[in-house]
């Protein structure tokens, strides 16, 4: 499987590490107790597209948001998560 960094561009998969469901970029409220317990404990088990998380640990140290599908294993996007946070950001401030 090969995975394309947007920095480094087509890549082995060996080259990355993978961290997780997308969910993890959204933390629930401190105090929301039964938040945290489906935050660390509970995930979906998607057949068809999925994004995860995947840190480029033997090229540019970038984490990458990867969407592919489960079923045909196809990736159909990568973008940087930076980029994401940014774009989010932005949208917060208009
Ligand atoms: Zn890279």
């Amino acid at each position: 499987m090969r995975i394309t960094c947007p920095h480094c561009g087509p890549r082995d998969r060996r080259e990355f590490t993978y961290y997780g469901d997308k969910a993890y970029l959204t933390r629930p409220a401190l105090e929301d107790a039964r938040g945290w317990d489906g935050f660390l404990h509970l995930r979906d088990n998607i057949a068809g597209e999925v994004q995860d998380l995947w840190y480029h640990e033997l090229g540019c140290a970038a984490w990458i948001l990867v969407t592919r599908n489960t079923v045909t294993h196809e990736i159909n996007h990568t973008s940087l998560i930076a980029q994401l946070h940014l774009t989010t950001s932005q949208k917060g401030t208009k």
